[in-house]
């Protein structure tokens, strides 16, 4: 058995994670929860900076889904919501088509709600509809499961996983600088909780030949950092934390505005909280009563 599938098991074993019978869907056991919450505590802690606290469920706007242009980049891990939107008549037949066994599925008809594929897409938008940001710019603090299409025995990569962000608007200084920050405290928080870790450049899985391209970019232009921590496999650790400048791509794309009335540049911090649960029982143990003092009293004093 590899790595991933024993991770996997001794998980679903414990109870800390719940088979539902699709790879990468799980539930949460209290324990697995409590330790995403004394996390996430610890990440409050860490910001200390005012940021504007914005929740928005797991499903956004198609509209907005569609003009973000991640089904040009991203089209293999989209999800959309689909609904039955027909008559009697509709109704009967497909009934009929679940009874026999038929694809019930394909006269399912789109809704207006995609499934947010990361906590900040819906963000961009709201805020520009607001007008010029403030002299000082603007600092976000959101959180959402998102879904991604990525079956996997991998317990590190699920389809539907909860993603903290910070989100910074400014000029390209306020944002490098921002992102620098976070860089220097997710260290910091990850020490503090008896994890290794190291920073390395990165890209995103554009999608295609093309992809391949925007991914050499990406890396060339240092736009993607990534915080890795092995979880199931030291060859290829897992990034627990992603560090993202995008420029004024977003600023122009949403028409983010500064007070002077140029384009805002924006950067994102993303934690993704499942992955770092699951690196602290892989690297603690399955029992958390039995993880290093230091590591237990950053989490829950
Ligand atoms: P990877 O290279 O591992 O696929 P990514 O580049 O797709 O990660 P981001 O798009 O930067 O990751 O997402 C932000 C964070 O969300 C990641 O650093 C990671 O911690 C978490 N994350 C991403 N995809 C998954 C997933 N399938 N399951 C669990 N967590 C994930
Ligand atoms: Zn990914």
């Amino acid at each position: 058995m590899d790595m991933q599938t024993s991770f996997l098991d001794r998980l679903f074993d414990a109870g800390l994670l719940i088979d539902t019978g699709v790879d990468g869907l799980y539930g949460r056991s209290g324990q697995f929860e409590d330790v995403i919450a004394a996390f996430e505590r610890l990440i409050d802690r860490f910001a200390d900076d005012n940021a504007e606290v914005i929740r928005f469920p797991p499903g956004m706007s198609r509209a907005i889904f569609e003009k973000s242009g991640y089904m040009k980049s991203f089209p293999q891990l989209a999800g959309t919501v689909h609904s039955f939107c027909g008559g009697e008549l509709d109704h009967m037949s497909l009934l009929k088509c679940m009874e026999v066994g038929d694809d019930w599925t394909k006269d399912q008809k789109a809704t207006d709600i995609a499934l947010t594929p990361a906590a900040c897409y819906p963000l961009y938008p709201t805020i520009a509809r607001r007008g010029r940001l403030p002299a000082t710019g603007g600092l976000f603090d959101l959180q959402s499961y998102c879904f991604r299409h990525e079956p996997s025995k991998d317990p590190a990569r699920q389809q539907l996983f909860r993603m903290r962000e910070y989100v910074c608007m400014g000029t390209e200084e306020q944002v490098t600088e921002f992102r620098q920050s976070w860089m220097d405290r997710g260290v910091k928080m990850m020490e503090a909780v008896g994890l290794d870790v190291v920073i390395d450049v990165a890209n995103d899985p554009f999608f295609g030949r093309a992809g391949k391209m925007l991914a050499n970019n990406q890396r060339d232009q240092n736009l993607k950092f990534e915080l890795l921590i092995p979880i199931t496999s030291t060859a290829q650790p897992s990034a627990c934390m992603s560090f993202n400048y995008h420029q004024d791509a977003f600023g122009t794309k949403w028409g983010l505005e500064l007070d002077d009335g140029s384009v805002a540049h924006t950067a994102c911090v993303g934690f993704g909280l499942e992955r770092i649960a699951l690196a602290l029982f892989h690297h603690h143990g399955l029992d958390v009563t039995e993880w290093p003092v230091a590591a237990r009293k950053a989490l829950w004093g």
